[in-house]
């Protein structure tokens, strides 16, 4: 079903919009693609499918000969590419008896497999980020009888933490070796590693260049950079897709040119974009000249994972970069260091304002928004708009209401 939204999606792109149409997303569909098609093959050899949280890095799986598929890029990637998104999935959860306010991500996966669309040999979730996570995951153990291994993540980000965690993550890769009747193959765990600290280089060049004024990235790369960096992370389409981007990054930038026309407006989305309809970032970038530096899958950047010395070393790696993973970081720790990058990040990348787009599900942040407003106000005098939503579900705050919000706010900046 994914393999199918997907090739119909980059069919269509390539067969609707001209040739410099939206380069990031006709290249990840393209790699995710050809990663699903190797994966449908694994699986109907018979290797065991793993499901993982979004928060558990993919690589660390490619110790093993598995079919890795995650549940929360599932619910989202079929949100975004099917017609009316994941909401019948969403509804068959919500009728069933789990609760309408938790997070659409885990709810669309809970609902496919209530309707016998997933069937895993086991799965892997760290306790994190969030309480909606932790409390849905029971569900696949209980209800589904999978086997569940939840990997203890502290909320500490504290050097003792780090060391924890590492032995949690060994705990867990060994469990579930022990659960598919696998051994885990060090070397090839060690060769992913080392692909996405590749991966890890380039972004953080990218990143370098979406500090030009203008930026010369789109803002369809930040949920294509998402999709990748989660589904398909440890693989050679995950490195391909990044060098490629880097290249497009770079000739815009000598260029000085702008995708999509004119910038008028620099913003920054600290937490998520709409997954319901991807399409609000081209339509941001080609209406109001409004570009999306980034969210919150991509400006979060580990350092580089030590392969080279002993295992313990590479787990301590492996650790801090799970520790300090997109929402995770930002979800299991007090609210200060948040504000305190945000602040960092207007004044560095010369952002206009923030939009802050406040999920129904992630009630640990809800809090947080006016203390940012608050922040960003005194600190760099710039503005931020608030929109609550459902990253999701379109039923919550639609399309139309998010163009008509931020084109309001637009013309208070202009
Ligand atoms: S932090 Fe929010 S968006 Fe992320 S998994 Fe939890 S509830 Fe969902």
């Amino acid at each position: 079903m994914l393999l199918k939204a997907t090739s119909t999606t980059r069919e269509l792109i390539e067969r609707i919009l001209p040739e410099n149409g939206v380069p990031s997303l006709r290249i990840v569909l393209n790699k995710v693609e050809s990663v699903l098609t190797r994966y449908i093959e694994k699986a109907e050899e018979g290797l065991p499918i793993v499901g993982y949280h979004f928060s558990f890095p993919v690589e660390y799986l490619l110790c093993f000969d598995c079919v890795p598929v995650c549940l929360e890029a599932t619910s989202y990637f079929l949100a975004t590419f099917l017609a009316g998104g994941s909401e019948y999935y969403y509804d068959l959860m919500n009728n069933w008896g789990h609760p309408f306010h938790t997070c659409t991500s885990q709810k669309g996966a809970m609902g496919m497999s209530l309707d016998d669309l997933f069937k895993f040999d086991a799965l892997i979730s760290p306790t994190a980020p969030c309480d909606c996570t932790i409390a849905s995951y029971p569900f696949f153990k209980y209800k589904e009888n999978y086997p569940l291994i939840m990997v203890d993540l502290p909320f500490l980000h504290q050097e003792k933490s780090y060391y924890y965690y590492a032995d949690q993550l060994k705990l867990g890769l060994s469990h579930l070796g022990k659960i598919i009747g696998q051994e885990p193959d060090f070397k090839k765990l060690k060769e992913a590693i080392e692909l996405e600290n590749q991966v890890n280089r380039i972004k953080f060049e990218i990143f370098e260049l979406i500090k030009a004024t203008p930026s010369p990235v789109e803002n369809m790369y930040n949920p294509s950079s998402a999709g990748s960096y989660i589904f398909i992370g440890g693989t050679p389409e995950n490195l391909a897709f990044h060098k490629e981007m880097l290249e497009i990054t770079k000739t815009r930038y000598k260029n000085n040119e702008h995708y999509g026309g004119e910038e008028r407006v620099r913003s920054i989305w600290p937490y998520m974009i709409t997954w319901f309809s991807i399409d609000l970032m081209e339509w941001l970038d080609r209406n109001l000249g409004l570009s999306v530096l980034f969210d919150i899958f991509n400006y979060n950047f580990a350092d580089p994972i030590d392969t080279n010395s002993d295992l313990d070393t590479m787990f301590l790696g492996m650790s801090k970069k799970g520790m300090d993973f997109s929402m995770v970081k930002q979800s299991t720790e007090f609210f200060e260091p948040f504000i305190d990058y945000c602040v960092n990040f207007a004044k560095d990348f010369s952002a206009d304002c923030f939009i802050y787009t406040q999920s129904i599900a992630c009630k640990q942040f809800g809090s947080v928004p006016q203390l940012l407003r608050e922040a960003l106000r005194d600190e760099v005098g710039i503005p931020m708009l608030l929109i609550e939503f459902d990253a999701g579900d379109a039923r919550m705050t639609s399309l139309k209401t998010f163009k008509e919000k931020i084109s309001m706010f637009v013309q208070t900046l202009i």
